[in-house]
């Protein structure tokens, strides 16, 4: 198996640009804890409210299991702070 003729190598590397991309999204998937949600650093998420903006009030916040618990977001990944802050920020109310 040390040798490949050149049709073998040809359809090999054929195969593989159709297999990587969907290995390159496996791996992904396993280093995020949710890949269909956005990184904080990227949505420019911080702990702290923007003047009377923060996730408590935002339409994207899912509750901790208190108001002043930690709870998730629908689109930015990890743990939110209802104190929290990022761009995607949208009142619950719009
Ligand atoms: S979209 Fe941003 S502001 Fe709204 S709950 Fe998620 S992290 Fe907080």
């Amino acid at each position: 198996m040390a040798h490949h003729s050149t049709g073998f190598t040809r359809r090999a590397f054929l195969e593989g640009a159709i297999v990587l991309p969907a290995l390159a999204a496996a791996v992904t998937g396993v280093a995020a804890a949710d890949a269909s949600k956005a990184p904080q650093a990227q949505m420019h998420y911080q702990t702290s409210p923007n003047g009377n903006m923060h996730c408590a009030i935002c339409k994207f916040f899912i509750p901790g299991k208190d108001a002043s618990s930690n709870g998730t977001c629908q689109i930015v990944d990890g743990s939110i702070s209802p104190n929290g802050y990022c761009m995607a920020y949208t009142p619950k109310s719009s």
